[in-house]
């Protein structure tokens, strides 16, 4: 159904048979700005009406009856729709004798559906196509050197040029899992714009939302401060930076430092988790071993050494300044702030 500038409702098809651990789907329901619930209720202004599919989330998970909405957009008789994809796109080119992932079977056949057969029907009929998390954006975890199923990411499978029916690249939201509210704040925008009330979203070169993916963990974190005064952690009980014990935080897009995992709590460094690069197209190969210290931050650490360890002397002396109050805060019968009628 549309309006005169976008359409009223819409559905979203949720697909989490990608190569997948489903984390992507759990997290998501931990977001509180805005809550799923709430837009699937109706209660966040400006969207059209949400019919969210999604095998975690439904009360019909496994029967026809939960597959029947996939099978009507596949035939072109469900629209409009938003294509969700979750885990990473297996080659099913390379599958052998048999098929790497499958979502529901041909009901004349009952030979597996793959994943490879659903996204090949509904990404080009699909309003908008998004994938969750760092799986089906980049291929991550499943996709690492050795996997024997060949998989990758949404955009290695349909081309990075591919453009949705409602002419717009694929929207890649990475984590491993996806932050909450970097889906939800994603997906809401992509509503909006289905509504006809927003622009596109903005992307990167690596169809990023570029709002929360523009900086780096390092400018976000908590810990920064000790980094900048060369100030290092040996171990991770320490409050102090941990690039020599293994972050990668300098060098990854992420906003987790800044926007917290649950209701502003949490963010991977700031609580004493190094960052790993989950968000990263190079991810998880580019950064192992993860508790190494990255080699650029061998370099970067040991040259901010020596003048860290100045200014944080420096400081040192101020901040002891800084906490005496002035000499002229006295009882005796004298004025000796300088005051000069
Ligand atoms: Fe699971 Fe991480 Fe892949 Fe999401 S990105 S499906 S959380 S392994
Ligand atoms: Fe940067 Fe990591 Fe150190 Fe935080 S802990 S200041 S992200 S290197
Ligand atoms: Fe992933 Fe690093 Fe962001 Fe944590 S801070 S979510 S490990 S990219």
């Amino acid at each position: 159904m549309t309006s005169e500038n976008g359409f009223e409702e819409i559905h979203v098809l949720w697909i989490s048979e990608g190569m997948s651990c489903d984390g992507d789907t759990v997290s998501v329901t931990a977001s509180g700005q805005p809550a799923i619930e709430d837009v699937v209720n109706g209660l966040i202004p400006g969207l059209p009406k949400v019919h969210l599919y999604n095998k975690v989330l439904s009360p019909t998970v496994g029967g026809e009856e939960f597959l029947a909405p996939f099978r009507a957009a596949a035939r072109g008789d469900l629209e409009p729709f938003i294509f969700v994809l979750e885990g990473s796109v297996p080659n099913e080119k390379i599958n052998g004798d048999g098929y790497w992932s499958s979502f529901g079977n041909h009901p004349d056949t009952g030979e597996p559906l793959t994943l490879n057969w659903w996204i090949d029907r509904l990404a080009p009929r699909a309003w908008a196509v998004v994938a969750a998390g760092t799986c089906a954006a980049y291929g991550g975890i499943h996709a690492m050197a050795g996997n024997p199923t060949g998989c990758m990411g949404l955009a290695d499978y349909l081309g990075a040029d591919f453009r949705s029916a409602g002419a717009l690249p694929i929207v890649n939201v990475p984590g491993c899992p996806v932050q909450p509210e970097n889906f939800m704040e994603t997906l809401t925008w992509v509503l909006r714009h289905a509504a006809g009330g927003a622009p596109p979203p903005p992307l990167d070169d690596m169809l990023r939302p570029q709002w929360i993916f523009g900086r780096t963990v390092h400018e976000g974190c908590d810990r920064a401060a000790y980094y900048e005064q060369g100030d290092f952690a040996k171990d991770y009980n320490s409050p102090k930076c941990q690039v020599k014990v293994g972050c990668w935080g300098p060098v990854v897009n992420c906003n987790v430092p800044k926007r917290g995992w649950m209701g502003g709590i949490g963010g991977c460094p700031n609580v004493g988790g190094i960052c790993i690069g989950c968000t990263m197209p190079g991810f998880p190969d580019k950064f192992m071993p993860f508790m190494d210290t990255p080699p650029g931050g061998s370099l970067s650490s040991m040259m901010i050494k020596p003048y860290g360890a100045f200014i944080r002397r420096m400081r040192g002396i101020t901040n002891d300044t800084l906490n005496r109050e002035p000499k002229w805060h006295h009882d005796r019968e004298v004025l000796t702030s300088g005051y000069d009628p």
